[in-house]
């Protein structure tokens, strides 16, 4: 049996980066960036007119007023120097024409019977944006290894690309194991429960960015194990569930070392999910893990999805922590390590943590209730108002002004 972070370090030492494809920039996002992106060209290309107004040149005229010579439209461009004491409309945008170096906003503009006015003063150089301010040509604009989101996509596309290289998703094979599963949607009956771990596994996959493939259920035997585990291979990882304790029909563990696997770990020092077995098969890493619904999601959480994100690209693999002020005690009286379900709130900037109902492995309320794992130490107990470090799984309560909704507030 072995640590937590031991178990991590070893997977993660046989987890390696998938291969890159180029694909449309919007298929792109969510995913991690392969190649430097360099500017072709300088952004803004010309220095152009922050503002809806006039340009001129800021030496005043005479009588304060300038005439207004001519009018350039957003996409249109004047290569005619502007005269000394004229001015030109021009809106936002637009390139500064020759002859002008300022801009004066169409609200501090009086227009006169000879042309306009300033009404109030304005700085030479005002409104102005610089060619180059943004990025300039041969900039090094978006590093390899960052994150495509939303921003990176209007900055690539202003690069002049339609197209990225990313790093693949993992495609993640998904296998459920037990003579007592009944595909989704089956109406359960005494003996027989649905598979519904090959769900909430693959909405895992799916969330962390990857691509699930539902093989379906093996019969516990060691032949039909062993030909769906081989059936598995065709992704970038297998996971299985179930099948991988001491149980006389649990073949997992033994089928992938028939089919020639090595097995790095089997049983982890941790409550729920202790029986899970990490393995490489023909190079792919596969886990096996266990039945128990809530130890399948909290197994895939410890150990699935950093190896993923791992061979995604991604160099953040692992939740946020936050330190949580427990709203009652929490008590381990084993001597395992036991990530206690909580639900994590935020009010007034402070988080707090309250544990799920019940804690069995079993019962998967205790996460659709929580959203957050506290790593509770062998035989230790935590006073309720003391804080305690928290993995946070999903963060969206943060949008909330207090715990919970925020729509009312804008109602
Ligand atoms: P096992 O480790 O195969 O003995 O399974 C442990 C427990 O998890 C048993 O109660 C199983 O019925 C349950 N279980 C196993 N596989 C699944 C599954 N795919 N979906 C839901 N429950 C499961
Ligand atoms: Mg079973």
């Amino acid at each position: 049996m072995i640590a937590i972070e031991e178990a991590q370090r070893l997977i993660l030492k046989h987890t390696a980066v998938l291969t890159t494809e180029e694909v449309p920039l919007l298929q792109g996002v969510g995913r991690v960036i392969a190649r430097d992106a360099h500017a072709p060209w300088d952004i803004p290309m010309s220095d152009n007119s922050a503002m809806d107004g006039y340009a001129f040149s800021a030496l005043p005229p005479q009588n304060g007023q300038w005439v207004v010579a001519d009018f350039i439209p957003a996409g249109a461009q004047r290569t005619i120097p502007v005269a000394p004491g004229e001015a030109v409309k021009i809106m936002t945008g637009a390139p500064i024409p020759p002859g002008c170096d300022t801009v004066a906003p169409i609200e501090e503009v009086e227009r006169t019977a000879e042309g306009i006015r300033l009404t109030s003063g304005l700085k030479p150089g005002s409104h102005i944006r610089r060619r180059g301010e943004d990025v300039r040509a041969d900039d090094l604009v978006i590093a390899a290894g960052s994150l495509l989101r939303p921003q990176e996509v209007g900055m690539l596309v202003s690069l002049g690309k339609t197209s990225v290289e990313v790093v693949r998703k993992t495609r993640v094979a998904i296998l459920a194991t037990g003579d007592e599963l009944l595909e989704a949607g089956a109406t359960p009956h005494a003996g027989r429960i649905i598979n519904s771990n090959s769900y909430s596994l693959a909405a895992q996959v799916l969330e962390a960015g990857g691509e699930p493939l539902l093989i379906g259920i093996a019969a516990d035997t060691d032949s039909a194990t062993r030909e769906k585990i081989r059936e598995g291979l065709q992704a970038d990882m297998l996971i299985t569930t179930g099948g991988v304790s001491v149980g006389d029909r649990d073949y997992v563990k033994e089928s992938i070392q028939e089919l020639g696997g090595r097995l790095l770990f089997w049983k982890v020092n941790m409550k729920p999910g202790k029986p899970v077995a990490f393995a490489l098969l023909d190079g792919k890493p596969v886990f096996a893990l266990p039945g128990n619904p809530v130890a399948a999601m909290v197994g895939f959480e410890m150990f699935v999805r950093p190896a993923m994100l791992r061979m995604m690209g991604h160099s953040r693999i692992f939740r946020p922590v936050v330190r949580a002020v427990l709203a009652e005690e929490a008590k381990n009286r084993g001597d395992r390590p036991h990530l206690v379900r909580v639900r994590v709130t935020l009010r007034h900037g402070v988080y707090s943590a309250s544990t799920t109902d019940s804690q069995s492995s079993a019962n998967l309320a205790s996460l659709t209730q929580g959203n957050g794992l506290l790593n509770l130490a062998p035989n230790t107990s935590i006073a309720a108002g003391s804080t305690a470090e928290v993995v946070v799984l999903d963060r969206g309560f943060e949008m909330g002004s207090i715990a919970g909704d925020n729509l009312a507030a804008v109602e």
